[in-house]
């Protein structure tokens, strides 16, 4: 399609939904030559949920970015990139958890702060959306992909020959296959009833964007009383609870900020605090929060810009995620609760799985189901692998002596998931082949959190055990538990040292660049299975070499010298009023 007409052509592939996910899987396919054709029901930009990253997220986005040489798609991965994609976004230089009880304030003494490694890459980033996704659709444009603004799939037939999208306006679209990227109300679970809800985690939401939301530190403690490296207005702040969490994600978190929103969302657990729907969604929401003073200095002068949304029960799966010439992805395929932000994550290994099938496909004109069920496969492991993890964190809100040792446990299983990927990708390096990366990471079952570590999974898998077993109502059997999960981490010799830390302190280690990292007893690389499991033959020195050669080319100052235009050929939007 050029100057805003549709060719009347069958495409290789359409994609439902320009969301992130719909949006960086046609840049990928057009760069490898695959002709995309994308429809999207609204138009960008346009408010979407989902801005705070993890170094889990970040690490894909570089990987997808170094096999099919697309730069721009790392441009997320880290606040180095702030020169390029500009200053509404905010910065996020940890993860928090302040710990609450109804009607008592909060105590100091339970704040855990995961704080983020900054080496290499730089910290995270707190990602305005709107203007995320538009710049990932503009990019799929850039690229060879068609994609054609305010025009609603409203129903599509799909045969062994190929597949016919119907427009709202009657025309119709063909194609060898179709991805349904249209997020959670998918038109394709709901046409083939494929939705199933026999999840573990159960929770609804309430989310805005608001202005007026202070630091915490000026409403409670300060940072130097709190003993922690950052302050917590320069992260992700969450406020937990028995029953439910609360997100705080600023996006003014930082000197060159052009956005004064905060995003702030409410996750309750609908068995212990059903939905007031005699409420609006903002009188619920501040109703809700006077029931925790500590939360409720924070945010009773808060202003929503725009209308709350309110959810019911937001956890949904699906029994299959492909078909004869179809599959779902992202939003579409499944979604847990945000505790962790692991919805990106998700969504880009997906993108990673289901990229090459599809390229592969094309090119063989061959789309059986049956060469797809790798994806489905991973897919359906991270869902579920999600929703154990959030699940048992929800359980263990219910005590902060729980907590405490089970926030060791996620931090410990997103540390060994990012080292693992980090190095398949430094592995590719060191065998001079980017595009064989892929191969790499089939090497191993990733699952989410662990990296692929059997004592990891092994560890996990005890935790569970025990947490599932505490009687709540008996603080006796919640102490000994407690301290039965501490004794098993602590006996676990293989966890690396700079978590270790996390084991006494309320933070982990900043991540000074320090040679001693490197020595062979007590350092990064770790003994015996893990070190042979996340360094196998990777030379030590080569690994330093890796280190400081990434973090030059990831520096912001080499960054800033890069030139880029995301939109030069936007002129290739297509609104469906203009398609013949
Ligand atoms: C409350 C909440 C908080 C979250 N927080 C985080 C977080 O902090 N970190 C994180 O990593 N992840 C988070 N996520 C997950 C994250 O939002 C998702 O991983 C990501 O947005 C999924 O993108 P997607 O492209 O699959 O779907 P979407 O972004 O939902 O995109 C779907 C697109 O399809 C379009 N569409 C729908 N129907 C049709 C149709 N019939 N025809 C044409 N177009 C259609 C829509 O307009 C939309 O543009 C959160 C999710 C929720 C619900």
């Amino acid at each position: 399609m050029r100057g805003g007409q549709v060719d009347q052509q069958r495409y290789d592939i359409a994609i439902i939904g320009s969301g992130i996910g719909g949006s960086i899987l046609a840049t990928i396919l057009s760069k490898e030559g695959v002709r995309v054709v994308v429809i999207e029901e609204s138009q960008h930009p346009k408010f979407a949920i989902g801005e705070s990253m993890i170094l889990e997220s970040s690490e894909i986005f570089r990987q997808l970015a170094e096999t099919y040489d697309i730069p721009e798609i790392a441009y997320y991965s880290s606040e180095n990139f702030k020169s390029l994609v500009g200053s509404a976004h905010g910065i996020k230089r940890h993860f928090s958890y302040m710990y609450h009880k109804k009607d008592q304030e909060e105590n100091p003494g339970e704040l855990m702060m995961a704080n983020i490694p900054k080496e290499p890459y730089g910290h995270e980033m707190h990602i305005y959306r709107q203007d995320c996704d538009y710049f990932y659709c503009a990019l799929a444009i850039k690229y060879g992909a068609t994609v054609i603004q305010n025009s609603k799939i409203q129903d599509l037939e799909i045969d062994h020959s190929g597949v016919e999208l119907k427009l709202a306006n009657g025309k119709t679209i063909h194609s060898s296959y179709v991805v349904d990227a249209s997020g959670f109300r998918s038109i394709l679970a709901n046409k083939y009833k494929l939705r199933k809800y026999d999840l573990e985690t159960h929770s609804r939401a309430i989310f805005t964007h608001a202005v007026n939301v202070p630091s915490f530190h000026k409403v409670a403690n300060t940072q130097e009383e709190y003993g922690i490296p950052y302050s917590l207005h320069e992260g992700t702040l969450h406020h937990v609870f028995e029953g439910g969490w609360l997100w705080i994600i600023p996006f003014d978190n930082h000197k060159d900020t052009t956005n004064h929103l905060c995003s702030i969302g409410l996750l309750l657990d609908p068995r212990v605090y059903p939905e007031r729907s005699e409420l609006s969604a903002e009188e619920e929401f501040f109703e809700f929060i006077l029931k925790f003073p500590g939360i409720n200095k924070q945010l009773k002068n808060c202003k929503s810009v725009r209308d709350w949304t309110r959810t019911g029960r937001i956890q949904y799966s699906t029994k299959k995620v492909i078909g004869e010439r179809f599959c779902l992805l992202g939003h579409a395929a499944g979604f847990i609760d945000p505790l962790f932000s692991k919805g990106l994550y998700i969504t880009l290994t997906s993108i990673h799985t289901l990229a090459p099938q599809i390229i592969k496909s094309v090119k063989e004109n061959n789309f059986e189901t049956a060469r797809y069920q790798n994806y489905e496969d991973t897919v359906f492991r991270f869902i579920e692998a999600n929703d154990k993890l959030i699940a048992r964190a929800y359980k263990s809100f219910t005590d902060f002596r729980v907590w405490r040792k089970f926030v060791v446990l996620w931090v410990l299983g997103a540390y060994l998931e990012y080292l693992k990927l980090t190095l398949l990708r430094f592995k590719a390096h060191y065998s001079d082949n980017k595009r064989d990366m892929y191969s790499y990471y089939s090497e191993i079952d990733l699952r989410l959190v662990g990296g692929g570590f059997e004592k990891f999974n092994e560890l996990e898998k005890k935790v569970y055990e025990i947490l599932d077993s505490i009687n709540f109502e008996d603080t006796q059997d919640v102490e000994e538990k407690s301290q039965h999960i501490f004794s098993i981490l602590l006996k676990s010799a293989w966890i690396p040292f700079a978590i270790r830390r996390y084991f006494v302190e309320n933070h982990l280690n900043s991540n000074q660049f320090n040679l001693a990292f490197l020595k062979n007893k007590g350092g990064i690389l770790g003994t015996t299975e893990y070190r042979r499991h996340f360094f196998g033959e990777l030379p030590t020195l080569w690994l330093l070499r890796e280190f400081f050669y990434e973090k030059y080319r990831y520096s912001a100052a080499n960054l800033k010298k890069k030139k880029f235009n995301a939109y030069e050929k936007f002129d290739r939007f297509v609104h469906i009023g203009e398609t013949v």
